[in-house]
């Protein structure tokens, strides 16, 4: 190699650039690969946040974590999980310092965008029956149309008992699927903005075509497809007022490209840092600050209800740690510090206009720091003070870890928010971490495994 030059020196000591992982530690790929399969399987088990909360549950009880019993008195490497209305979960290894010299918390969310089901679903219209739906969270509509999805969710019937329903993930199962026009027709449709492509009450999902045979019968193809879920569940229609089901991409995860380097997925925002936070919690054993790992529910409409981070459920958990030493609550969590695990926007090289190239999260490039989300001006934003930067600039790099920092999108081109702000808000130090993402909120994201298993090696660092 020709010897540098002296700028070439000064360039190397003074300037930044952040290095591709694949070409920097080529020996991390395989390493990726083999983490990432636990994690294929975590998408699988966990469409919907109940799933999540359940499987998660069974990977903590595996690793010997018990029900968290507020009373109790627990010592330093004690596992303990609570399972909030089984929609979110908190998971918790005691650490070696007093809880008052703070908390190590992670949260990430486990609701991914979706079509709910609206609470009275089911009609029939020229002889097909269809589920009406009620979008959640950020969709682009027009991508839900004319792919397989599945039937998950939870009945309460009358008698109290609850019935847990899933349609179109075993091989041989049914699916369901939303209709688009044929090119040929859609001469009209194709004048329409993008964003109504498909518009909301369009998004109706075929259920059935069959009639049951009987010809006093109004609505004979409906009440078939009423039978069918009656033969499976013993649900009847007015079941649906009692009942939480979400319509999902059937799709299962796998590996994308010849190289194998990314997996695609639906509900990877942000089930790819639900699963890198619970597996850095469960293979934590005596860390020094005792750890709150928390996989919420209700992110993607903004935090709200009693299952998500706007709710007082985790400040309530951390009041129950903190009576175990007879101390106030507010003490621990001035000296906590939190990654709000969320994914970020990969730069696409498809759409580079949206994105401020010297700002953005790269595939390939570790896990991405967010100092701040939001939008216009910051506006909604946690924004992450310098000191708190350091300290978690400076675990990642004593670990070793491949990071990357980034915003969403350029200045003014639109924006998001996280949890971050809802923990700051109970006086904890928190900063946005996670895994970037393309096609964010489609029925099919891409992550690289590179990113996953770096994000998953920040978290354990940070458990230390
Ligand atoms: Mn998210
Ligand atoms: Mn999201």
């Amino acid at each position: 190699m020709p010897k540098k030059t002296k700028g070439q020196e000064l360039a190397e000591k003074l300037t930044w650039s952040v290095p591709n992982i694949g070409k920097d530690a080529p020996k991390q790929v395989e390493k990726a690969r083999k983490f990432c399969e636990g994690y294929k399987k975590f998408l699988d088990e966990g469409k919907t946040e109940r799933e999540c909360v359940r499987y998660a549950v069974k990977l903590l009880e595996k690793n010997g974590y018990r029900p968290f019993e507020a009373g109790a008195s627990y010592q330093a490497g004690d596992k303990v999980y609570y399972v909030n209305r089984g929609k979110s979960l908190i998971a918790t290894t005691f650490g070696r310092l007093p809880l008052e010299e703070g908390l190590r918390i992670n949260g990430a969310h486990i609701d991914s965008p979706r079509l709910d089901l609206k609470p009275n679903p089911m009609y029939e219209k020229d002889e097909m029956a269809y589920f009406k739906t009620h979008y959640y969270g950020g969709i682009r509509k027009y991508q839900w149309g004319t792919i397989p999805l599945a039937m998950h969710g939870v009945v309460m019937k009358k008698n109290g008992e609850k019935v847990e329903i899933c349609i179109g993930e075993k091989e041989g199962d049914p699916v369901f699927c939303i209709t688009d026009l044929l090119p040929h027709l859609a001469g009209k449709q194709n004048e329409r903005p993008l964003r109504e492509g498909l518009k909301g009450e369009e998004l109706n999902i075929v259920i059935g075509s069959l009639p049951y045979q009987d010809d006093q019968v109004k609505e004979p193809v409906k009440l078939l497809a009423l039978e069918l879920l009656n033969q499976q569940y013993g649900i009847t229609e007015a079941d649906f007022y009692r009942a939480e089901i979400e319509m999902v991409p059937a799709q299962k995860a796998c590996d994308v490209g010849l190289d194998r380097s990314l997996i695609g997925a639906y509900g990877q925002d942000d089930r790819v840092c639900a699963y890198t936070a619970l597996m850095a919690e469960m293979d934590t054993d005596m860390p020094e600050h005792t750890t709150v790992t928390i996989l919420t529910d209700k992110e993607e409409i903004g935090s709200e209800g009693n299952t998500g981070l706007a709710s007082s459920y985790v400040l309530h958990y951390i009041q129950d740690l903190a009576d175990l030493e007879g101390i106030p609550v507010r003490r621990i969590l001035k000296n906590s510090m939190c990654l709000s695990s969320d994914v970020n926007a990969a730069y696409d090289p498809t759409f580079p206009d949206v994105y401020e190239s010297r700002n953005s999260s790269y595939i390939n490039k570790g896990c991405v720091l967010t100092k701040y989300t939001g939008a216009r001006g910051k506006s909604s934003s946690n924004d992450a003070g310098a000191e708190l930067m350091g300290k978690v600039i400076g675990i990642m790099e004593e670990a070793g870890v491949y990071w990357q920092a980034g915003e969403l999108g350029k200045v003014d081109e639109g924006g998001g928010g996280t949890i971050a702000k809802f923990v700051a808000a109970m006086d904890v130090d928190t900063v946005d971490l996670g895994v970037p993402i393309l096609s964010m909120h489609a029925p099919f994201e891409l992550a690289s495994k590179l990113d996953v298993w770096n994000t998953y090696k920040a978290f354990r660092a940070f458990y230390k």
